[in-house]
């Protein structure tokens, strides 16, 4: 597995450089997903599973934004996905220059869907285009189902909400239909689901839209 160090881009216009990318990921066929959440949501095993009910259809590779680990990227790679580690030597998020340089670490050019696990925090990760297709954040059940009121730019900026860890929903005071509410006002057109990947409740909506996704991407 490799790890890669990674700096900030000094750029002129980080969301015209995501647009170039963007473009041509779409010319090539492989569907970047921006994976959000905060530390602890369990980013790295919903994407266990996803890849385990996937693999067998699509070609993935993930990358793994870390401040320094190799942990996750490990645990990918247990799964039969290809992945890279990426350092950001203490940047908070990803940008487009930074995406671009882990890309061609990965050597994807015929995966179908790569995967970026973004640096975990529900701030900044949501400020800088990073050239992917689609947007998608996790919020777990134990974090509160105020976190739109808190965090509103990750809400309006992602195609897709993952409210997970719904197993412990009896032992937390999370009301998922404030929280869809508050995530809907904030954004209509978010898709959300709710899912755990310990017991595999709601997975199936989740991959079904991310299968048409990648689909949709190729066509
Ligand atoms: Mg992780
Ligand atoms: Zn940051």
């Amino acid at each position: 597995m490799k790890i890669i160090e990674l700096k900030e881009t000094i750029t002129a216009s980080n969301d015209r450089d995501a647009q170039v990318l963007r473009d041509e990921l779409k010319r090539q066929g492989t569907l970047l997903v921006n994976l959000m959440a905060s530390p602890g949501a369990g980013k790295t095993t919903l994407l266990e599973r996803t890849i385990q009910d996937l693999k067998d259809r699509y070609s993935i590779a993930v990358m793994e934004a870390d401040v320094d680990s190799d942990v996750d990227a490990k645990r990918i790679e247990l799964m039969g996905a290809r992945a890279v580690q990426a350092h950001t030597g203490g940047m908070c998020h990803m940008d487009a220059g930074m995406t671009r340089r882990a890309l061609e670490e990965l050597d994807a050019k015929d995966a179908d869907l790569v995967i970026l696990e973004n640096v975990g925090n529900l701030i900044c990760p949501a400020e800088f285009d990073t050239g992917a297709g689609k947007n998608v954040m996790i919020l777990s059940v134990p974090e509160g189902d105020d976190k739109p009121l808190k965090y509103p730019l990750m809400f309006t900026t992602s195609d897709v909400l993952l409210i997970s860890k719904i197993d412990v929903l009896p032992y937390f005071d999370f009301a998922i239909e404030k929280c869809v509410e508050r995530a809907k006002k904030l954004n209509p057109s978010i898709e959300i689901f709710a899912v755990s990947s310990k017991t595999g409740e709601g997975m199936a909506a989740w991959e079904n839209w991310l299968s048409n996704a990648i689909d949709a991407w190729k066509a």
